[in-house]
């Protein structure tokens, strides 16, 4: 994906987002938490982005997000190299796409609150790549979340209900070729969600 992938994201984040302590990156129960503006996946000149990761940042920032998280391709960002434009406003999360491939699809999961470089994982089918990545997110006690499942139409909901250990994915990414509204007769990923919750999965 060449272009800077702009999926904003309002993620319903603890209140304690901006604090100074150490941050525990799980979605709160709604009545308990806060919801902050962010965008849970920007590529830079760092994997396939257009913009050097410092631009970028500066532009999240300028334009009134309160959270960022680089996720470069297989690249791990270290937001400390921008320090100096974090500050009580504004964070950077540190976190990565996971870029696998399985059965010639397409495998990407984002690791969220990374504590450095988690490399890709792959199996011989769909669900098994996804599941490995998910849980080598998991293990370094990053939050996983599954990157537009229907580029080309790589992630079925069969696979999102079988997941196991996930709690997100994109419903909406800003790529042009991520078919978000679904197509032939493939469903949206709004629908998708519908589906996964209709039969009782919560994600
Ligand atoms: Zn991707």
């Amino acid at each position: 994906m060449r272009t800077i992938t702009i999926a904003a994201v309002a993620a319903l984040l603890g209140a304690d987002l901006l604090a100074a302590q150490p941050l525990r990156f799980e979605p709160r129960p709604v009545a308990e938490g806060r919801w902050w503006k962010g965008n849970t996946h920007a590529h830079t000149l760092e994997s396939d982005g257009d913009s050097p990761p410092e631009t970028v940042v500066a532009w999240y920032k300028a334009h009134g997000y309160a959270w960022l998280v680089l996720s470069d391709h297989n690249v791990f960002t270290d937001p400390v190299r921008f320090r100096t434009l974090q500050d009580s406003a504004f964070l950077l999360i540190p976190g990565e796409e996971l870029t696998s491939a399985a059965e010639g699809k397409a495998i990407h999961v984002n690791g969220l609150n990374l504590p450095g470089l988690v490399r890709p994982e792959s199996a011989s089918t769909i669900l098994e790549t996804v599941q490995r990545n998910v849980d080598a997110v998991r293990r370094v006690e990053g939050v996983p979340h599954v990157n537009h499942p229907n580029f080309l139409w790589s992630i079925g909901p069969e696979v999102l209900a079988r997941l196991e250990r996930d709690k997100l994915f994109e419903l909406y990414n800003g790529h042009p070729i991520v078919h978000n509204e679904g197509g032939g007769d493939r469903p949206s990923m709004e629908a998708v969600w519908d589906t996964l919750l209709a039969r009782g999965k919560r994600m």
